[in-house]
């Protein structure tokens, strides 16, 4: 749109109009003024896909990425932005303009529920990614919404907490990734965060907002709150908020316009957010089309080799006893483990989405190997915070459709329409808060043996479980306590056991009564459990010994790493210990593969011949990790956060996630392997680590150019000396003189990968200006270069270093 157009539509607007424009209209969607044409824009979380409307996993299916740390170890930003790309070409399937992403707040510690969606522990990897993510989704027209600004990293009392980090630390740690992002990406979008930051609710923070992010950083794009996080009218609109989500209004909209009226705000705020809004519409090329909430299903062949490529490059390979890992073709393998029946493939909250598809890992894994080769399964232990929904051929619509088939009720109980789901879970959400919903979902079941069964049921509002005919859980005359279903908003889950003998049963959930979370949401989960054999664990040991390898899948699924709750600890759920010790006893070449995106105890790790992470790792998971395992692809990823041996050493311990409303970001600069690496402490697995199926020689760094103050690019040359095609990832950590004040030992300021084939020669190039030198001086507050000596060691991981060279910074 041209200037002089933009001016007239402006001009053209009344208050009440422009008020309107602050508020979201709906869920998923802003406000527009139809009087003039300007669309309603439709918003979609967010951040490992673009899920549309679905919310916790209902709706359409989307293409399924891996999540934020999976990326975070592919240190790989060419890639990232063309999973950008990706997720932009994917929003426009559901319609949606604008993407609440990426999630760039820290892995502070091991146990944030929502670790799994941030990239990283590190400001410096972060931020390029951050740039890449942004840059791709970006040049599709589709804005980003960068989140959640900032020191949101923790879910505990997460409304209200108030996150205490001195500004050295904000500047130098947790705020580089948002800084990055609008500097060098020109992210047109920032979403606040729920926590108070030093006291100040971040959607209400002016210093923050006003002064930092417009002020200093030049940010000219929308400044949103996050769901339902925001606290006051008048502070937020003077302190350089815009956008008040979801809708309808509370707080923004007619509220605004009355308190601008009677001169509480200022008129020239609301203007600004009118304008910034008018100009996100412009940004995404909107003016002039029609609002359309149409979703659909697209299932790119091309989006599927991409999510294979970024899951593999994501693969850490931790350890590799003796070769064991690329295996041989022929090797008769036990695939063991409840994740490995059924990988996880996104994290819980509302990052969830439906995947297009689900993949078997054994029949990845049997595809990839020889003729010779074979994979037998057992599950060894059952996983799980809930029992798992009833899905699949087993559950099906009256009329023997799969699934069940699901009629919403009128006043008098008659059936306004009819759906079907297809799964045993069902959900309503209202951004309103007008609630209730009558729902009736009915279908059956087969079972073939006569036993005890176990059903379960977890509701956020009124909702019942019948067998038979038979109630069951009534929640409706009984509602269950409050627990951690629904990322917080939902009732603890209820288990009862059924005697039940071979043939048909029926299965009915009613959902009726007062809805849960404030009126919001409306949702029931019914979970299944046959009768599980006594003896699964020994069963998959006995498995594990006549085979020539073991695999065994541990893990975590979205129940224990979710938004909305932390983890209390950093144990595997359930008997997974128990069974990677027996397993490893049974048979010496057992490689473990961790399908958890955060750090979990590792007490078997001198056991295990190998280790592999594989994150939650979208879609594409299954085909990925057998790539890796029979040495298709390469493990390509690397650590983008310490592993620590016990939580007790970590950082934050002590100081997460709080207490007495506060968290104390007691830790200070030194977070993640700054911690570990400053006091030369133990830690299972570095910072950078990851191992490849080949090695590499890394030559001397030779300076390719030197500038000014921190202006300075190295070229290191790096040869593949291996027999198979690999890539390196060389890092530069930045080793700092002694100054006036307390320094972190090193940190990451540049990396670079290589990929190359059997003797190749390649070489990587690192950048560095001069906040590579320089720290956060309160008392001038300002950024000080360094002058003085200054060390950059090079190599494969923190404190794993090839080479190092001395630099002479001079200071400005
Ligand atoms: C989350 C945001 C998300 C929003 C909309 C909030 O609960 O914190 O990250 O974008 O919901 O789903």
């Amino acid at each position: 749109m041209t200037a002089e157009r933009a001016a007239d539509l402006f001009n053209e607007l009344s208050i009440a109009e422009k008020a309107a424009l602050t508020a979201g209209g709906s869920m998923w969607g802003m406000n527009g003024v139809n009087r003039l044409g300007i669309p309603a824009l439709k918003v979609t979380d967010g951040p490992n896909g673009a899920r549309g409307n679905g919310i916790f996993g209902s709706g359409r299916s989307a293409a399924c990425f891996p999540c934020g740390s999976a990326l975070g170890a592919t240190w790989d930003p060419e890639l990232v932005r063309r999973v950008g790309v990706a997720l932009g070409q994917e929003a426009k399937t559901k319609s949606c303009t604008v993407l609440l992403a990426p999630t760039v707040n820290l892995h502070r510690s091991p146990l944030y529920g929502r670790n799994f969606e941030c990239f990283s522990e590190d400001p410096h990897l972060s931020a390029r990614l951050a740039v890449a993510y942004v840059s791709g989704v970006q040049d599709q027209g589709i804005a980003c919404v960068i989140k959640h600004f900032v020191a949101n990293d923790a879910e505990f009392e997460r409304m209200t907490i108030n996150s205490v980090v001195d500004e050295r630390t904000l500047r130098e740690i947790y705020l580089p990734p948002f800084e990055a992002a609008v500097k060098e990406a020109g992210v047109w979008g920032v979403m606040t965060a729920y926590n108070q930051l030093n006291g100040t609710a971040c959607s209400a923070n002016s210093w923050l907002l006003a002064d930092l992010l417009r002020g200093e950083w030049g940010f000219d794009g929308i400044v949103m709150t996050d769901w339902f996080g925001f606290v006051d009218t008048v502070e937020s609109a003077r302190a350089g908020l815009d956008v008040e989500m979801p809708g309808p209004a509370r707080m923004f909209g007619a509220a605004l316009a009355e308190a601008v009226d009677d001169g509480r705000v200022a008129v020239r705020h609301l203007e600004d957010q009118a304008d910034r809004v008018l100009k996100l519409i412009d940004r995404v090329g909107a003016f002039g089309s029609e609002s359309s909430d149409d979703e659909k299903e697209v299932d790119l062949p091309e989006h599927r080799a991409l999510l294979r490529e970024a899951a593999a490059r994501s693969i850490v390979l931790l350890k590799n006893r003796s070769g064991l890992l690329p295996l041989g073709g022929d090797a008769k393998v036990a695939l063991i483990g409840h994740n490995a029946g059924r990988l996880q493939l996104y994290g819980g909250g509302s990052a969830q989405l439906r995947p297009h598809y689900r993949l078997n890992l054994q029949e990845s894994l049997r595809s990839s190997m020889g003729p010779e080769g074979s994979v037998e399964y057992a599950p060894g232990t059952f996983v799980g915070k809930f029992l798992p929904l009833l899905e699949g051929p087993n559950l099906r619509q009256p009329n023997g459709l799969p699934g069940l088939r699901i009629e919403v009720l009128g006043e008098g109980g008659g059936v306004l329409r009819t759906q079907s789901s297809a799964h045993s879970e069902l959900f309503v959400v209202t951004a309103s808060g007008e609630g209730g919903s009558a729902v009736r979902a009915t279908g059956s079941f087969d079972v073939l043996e006569h036993g005890k069964y176990q059903f379960s049921l977890a509701q956020a509002g009124g909702a019942r479980l019948l067998i038979n005919d038979e109630v069951l859980v009534d929640g409706v005359a009984d509602p269950l306590p409050p627990g951690d279903s629904y990322m917080g908003f939902g009732s603890a889950e209820k288990r009862v056991a059924v005697d039940l003998a071979p043939g048909k049963h029926s299965l009915r959930i009613e959902m009726e009564g007062e809805a849960g979370a404030g009126g919001l949401l409306q949702a029931a989960r019914v979970g299944f459990l046959p009768p599980q054999p006594s003896d699964m664990l020994s069963e998959a040991v006995s498995l594990a010994r006549r085979s020539d390898v073991a695999v065994v899948v541990v893990g975590t699924n979205e129940d224990y790493e979710t938004e909305g709750r932390d983890r209390p600890d950093m144990a595997l759920p359930d008997r997974q210990d128990e069974l990677v010790h027996a397993v490893c006893r049974a048979n010496p070449n057992t490689v473990v593969v961790v399908n958890a995106a955060s750090p979990v105890d590792m007490d078997w790790d001198d056991d295990a011949a190998a280790v592999l992470q594989c994150w939650f790792g979208g879609q594409e998971l299954a085909n990925a990790l057998a790539d890796v395992l029979t040495g298709a692809a390469e493990p390509g990823g690397r650590l983008p956060t310490s592993i620590p041996r016990r939580l007790e050493h970590s950082p934050a311990y002590g100081n997460f996630p709080g207490e007495a409303g506060q968290v104390r970001y007691g830790e200070g600069l030194l977070m993640g392997y700054r911690h570990y690496d400053t006091r030369d402490l133990p830690v299972r697995y570095r910072f950078g680590h990851g191992l490849s199926y080949t090695s590499f020689a890394l030559a001397e760094p030779q300076i390719a150019q030197r500038g000014r103050g921190g202006d300075l690019k190295l070229a290191v040359k790096v040869t593949n000396t291996g027999a198979r095609a690999g890539s390196a990832v060389v890092q530069a950590y930045v080793e700092p003189p002694a100054g006036p004040l307390f320094r972190p030992r090193r940190e990451l300021r540049a990396f670079d990968r290589v990929d190359l084939e059997p003797g190749e020669t390649g070489t990587a190039v690192l950048g560095f200006d001069d906040r590579s030198f320089s720290y956060w001086d309160p008392a001038a507050n300002a950024w000080q270069l360094h002058g003085g000596k200054h060390l950059i060691h090079i190599g494969s991981a923190v404190g794993r270093y090839d080479h190092q060279l001395s630099v002479n910074i001079s200071a400005k």
